[in-house]
C-alpha cells in the first residue's frame, strides 16, 4: 500500500498456473486493504506483489490420507493443493470440508464436484454454522464434522486454513479425540497482517 504497510493473501492457483496469481479476499468490515484498496482497483490499475511466502504445501514424504479443512477464503491454498493433485494424477485420497456461515459464501461453484470427477478419491463435505432455510447438509463447525466423519485420524494428515479460532480448535480437538499425531497437522491460519492497524 502507499504507506508501505502491506497485507498477506494465499495463492490459490496451482503451481503450473503460473502466467499469474489467484487471490481470494475476504472483505473485511473496515479493511484497509480489503475495503479501501481493493473496492477502488480498476482492471489496469498496478499492484506491487512479493511472493512466493509461506510453508503450506502438501507433504510429499508420505502418502497417507489427507483431510483438507478450511474455512471461507481458507479454501485458496487448499484449492491450489487439489488443482496440482489433479495436474500431476495424484491418486492420495482427499476429504475436503469447506466451513461457511450460508451456502451463499461457497463461492466456488461447481468446482468442487468437478474436482470429485477429475480426482481418484476426492470427496467434498461443505458444513455451514448458519445455514439458511432448505439447506439439508452439514451444519455446526467445520472441524467437529470432521471429527463425525474420522473419529480416528491416527492414519492421516490434516491441512486446516483460515479463520485462526477454527484452526486453533481443530489441532486441539483433532489431536485430543481424533488420535491425530501433532505433526500430522499443517495449519496457515488467517490472522490480520498488516503493520498499522486502525485504531479500535
Ligand atoms: C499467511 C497469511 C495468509 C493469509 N491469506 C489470506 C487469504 O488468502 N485470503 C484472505 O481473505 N485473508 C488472508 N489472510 C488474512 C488477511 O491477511 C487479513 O485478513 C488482512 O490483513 C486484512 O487486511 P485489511 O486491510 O482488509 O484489514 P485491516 O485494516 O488489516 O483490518 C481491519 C480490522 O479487521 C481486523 N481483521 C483483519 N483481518 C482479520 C481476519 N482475518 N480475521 C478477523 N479480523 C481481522 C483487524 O484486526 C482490524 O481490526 C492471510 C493472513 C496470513 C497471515
Amino acid at each position: 500500500m502507499e504507506d508501505g504497510d502491506s497485507r498477506n493473501y494465499s495463492m490459490a492457483n496451482a503451481p503450473h498456473e503460473s502466467d499469474g496469481v489467484q487471490l481470494h479476499i475476504r472483505h473485511v468490515p473496515g479493511g484497509r486493504f480489503s475495503e479501501g484498496v481493493l473496492a477502488g482497483l480498476k482492471k489496469g490499475d498496478t499492484l506491487n506483489v512479493e511472493l512466493p511466502y509461506g510453508e503450506f504445501s502438501l507433504d510429499e514424504e508420505v502418502d497417507h490420507p489427507v483431510i483438507l479443512l478450511g474455512t471461507g477464503t481458507g479454501m485458496a491454498p487448499l484449492k491450489s493443493i487439489i488443482e496440482d493433485q489433479i495436474k500431476r494424477g495424484g491418486s492420495r485420497p482427499m476429504h475436503l470440508f469447506w466451513g461457511a456461515r450460508n451456502s451463499d459464501d461457497l463461492y466456488l461453484g461447481d468446482l468442487p464436484a468437478l474436482w470429485s470427477r477429475r480426482l481418484p478419491g476426492f470427496s467434498f463435505t461443505p458444513v455451514l454454522s448458519e445455514p439458511e432455510p432448505g439447506w439439508s447438509g452439514r451444519t455446526g463447525w467445520v472441524h467437529r464434522a470432521v471429527l463425525e466423519d474420522y473419529p480416528d485420524l491416527g492414519a492421516y494428515q490434516v491441512y486446516a486454513c483460515g479463520n485462526p479460532v477454527m484452526t486453533t480448535a481443530a489441532l486441539n480437538d483433532l489431536t485430543a479425540e481424533g488420535q491425530l499425531l501433532p505433526d500430522a497437522f499443517f495449519c496457515d491460519a488467517f490472522v490480520p497482517s498488516g503493520e498499522i492497524q486502525p485504531p479500535s
